[in-house]
C-alpha cells in the first residue's frame, strides 16, 4: 500500500473507495503485504464502476443482442451434445445465464458446480431448484474437505482471506470441464468492470492469462504460502491434494478452442431484474433473514464462508458487505447515494453472528484465536482502538 492509498477517498457518486483492491491472479498472491493495484477515479471523482454504467447508458444494446445470437448460431450444437457451460451453485446468476441461454437462445447448457465450502440451508435448496425447477443437467464437484480445512485455515492466518483456497479452484473449475466435455464456450455472468473489481474489458472476453500459471503446482502460491510449504507444514499432504487448485497451463489450452465470455457484456443486467427473473423461472428463493452485514437477502447466500469472508474485507479494506450491495443499487437507480450512506451506517460491518463460529470450527480456531487474527490485521490508517472498543477512521460519515 503507498503512502497516497493511506489516506481513503471515496467516489462521487457511489460509496466505492480507493482502498479496494483488483481482483488478480491469486495463485501469484505472494504476501499479505503484497502491493495490490487498487481503484481509482477519474478527474470528475467517479470510479470505475460508476465510469462503466455511465458508459453503458450509450450502448445499443439490440445490438448487442444480436452479437449475442451470432455466437450462438455459430456453437449451437447440432448433434445434441452440451455447446456451453454455466457455473454456478443456484444463485440467482447463474441460474439467469442458464435459464435464457438454453429457453430464450436455444442452446444446451451444461450446468456444473463446485460445491460451497460450508453449505448454507438455502443454498443446498436453490441448488436442487436450479436442476429441478429450472431443468437443467448438473456436474457437482466437491473438493476434499480435509485438505480444503488445511487451506482456508492458512489463508485465514496468512491473509484474512478465509476464501481465496475456494476462489482459486472455483475460477478454473469450469474451464477445466469445458476441456474435459471438449465445449468450446463458457459463460460468466457479470462483466468485473460492473462492481469495480477490474477496468473495463475492450470485448466480450475473459483474459484467459488470468487463468493460467505455467509453474510446477509445488511453487504456486496458495493462502499466502508456496504449495512445497503447505506440504513440509502438514507432512500427510501430497501433490494429488492440490489438483483443485492447479491453475492451467498454457499447454493446456493449446490446441483447444476456448471461448470464455461474460454474459454481460452482451444483455443488460441488473441484479434486481436478474433476481426476479431467477425466482420465477427456476424457482431462487432469497435468504430467511437479510444477511450479516448488509440488508439484502439473496447475493451470496450459499456458502457460510462468504459471511465471514466480507466481514474480513471490512476489516482489511473499510468496505463492506453493506458498502457493495449498496453501491450497486446507486449505480443502477434503485436508492440514493445518501439512502445508501444510512445503510452502511446501519448494517456495514456487523459481524457474521450466524455462521461466523461454524467457520472457525471448520478451520480449527477457537473464537478468540480468531478474533485474535482478525484485529491483527486491521490498518492503521482505517482503525483505531478507543477504550477498548475498534472505531472506524476516515469514514464517509
Ligand atoms: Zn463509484
Amino acid at each position: 500500500m503507498t503512502e497516497d492509498n493511506k489516506i481513503v477517498k471515496h467516489c462521487k457518486l457511489c460509496l466505492m473507495t480507493n482502498q479496494k483492491p483488483f481482483s488478480i491472479n491469486e495463485t501469484k498472491n505472494k504476501l499479505k503485504d503484497q502491493k495490490k493495484t487498487t481503484l481509482s477515479f477519474d478527474e470528475s471523482g467517479n470510479c470505475f464502476a460508476c465510469q462503466d454504467k455511465i458508459f453503458k447508458k450509450s450502448i445499443d444494446w439490440a445490438e448487442r443482442e444480436k452479437e449475442l445470437k451470432d455466437l450462438c448460431d455459430k456453437y449451437r450444437s447440432k448433434d445434441g451434445n452440451y455447446d456451453c457451460i454455466v457455473s454456478g451453485s443456484g444463485g440467482k446468476d447463474s441460474m439467469f445465464q442458464a435459464y435464457i441461454l438454453k429457453y430464450k437462445y436455444h442452446m444446451n447448457p451444461l450446468t456444473v458446480t463446485y460445491s460451497p465450502i460450508i453449505k448454507t440451508s438455502v443454498g443446498i435448496k436453490n441448488l436442487t431448484n436450479w436442476v429441478n425447477i429450472g431443468g437443467f443437467d448438473n456436474y457437482t464437484f466437491s473438493a476434499n474437505g480435509k485438505v480444503l480445512s488445511i487451506l482456508t485455515r492458512e489463508a485465514f492466518k496468512n491473509l484474512l482471506h478465509p476464501a481465496q483456497p475456494f476462489k482459486v479452484g472455483i475460477k478454473t473449475f469450469a474451464v477445466k470441464m469445458a476441456k474435459n466435455f471438449n465445449i468450446n464456450l463458457v459463460f460468466y455472468g457479470e462483466e468485473y468492470s460492473d462492481y469495480g473489481s477490474n477496468k473495463m474489458l475492450p470485448d466480450a472476453r475473459y483474459p484467459i492469462e488470468w487463468l493460467i500459471n505455467d509453474e510446477d503446482v509445488n511453487d504456486i502460491y496458495l493462502g499466502g504460502s508456496q504449495v512445497k510449504e503447505i506440504k513440509k507444514k502438514y507432512n500427510f499432504l501430497r501433490d494429488q491434494d492440490f489438483i483443485p487448485y492447479k491453475p492451467l497451463t498454457s499447454e493446456d489450452l493449446k490446441k483447444f478452442d476456448l471461448n470464455v465470455l461474460f454474459l454481460g457484456y452482451f444483455l443488460k443486467w441488473d441484479p434486481q431484474e436478474v433476481y426476479y427473473y431467477a425466482s420465477n423461472n427456476s424457482g431462487f428463493i432469497p435468504g430467511d433473514y437479510k444477511s450479516d452485514g448488509s440488508y439484502g437477502r439473496y447475493s451470496s447466500i450459499d456458502d457460510k464462508m462468504e459471511f465471514l469472508h466480507y466481514y474480513c474485507h471490512y476489516i482489511k479494506y473499510g468496505i463492506g458487505r453493506c458498502r457493495l450491495d449498496a453501491s450497486q443499487e446507486i449505480r443502477n437507480g434503485h436508492i440514493t447515494r445518501e439512502e445508501g450512506i444510512s445503510l452502511c451506517k446501519k448494517f456495514e460491518g456487523e459481524f457474521p453472528k450466524r455462521y461466523a463460529n461454524d467457520c472457525f470450527k471448520f478451520m480449527g480456531y477457537t473464537h478468540d484465536e480468531a478474533m485474535k487474527i482478525i484485529d491483527k490485521f486491521r490498518p492503521e490508517h482505517l482503525w483505531k482502538k478507543n477504550n477498548n472498543k475498534w472505531i472506524r477512521k476516515q469514514e464517509i460519515f
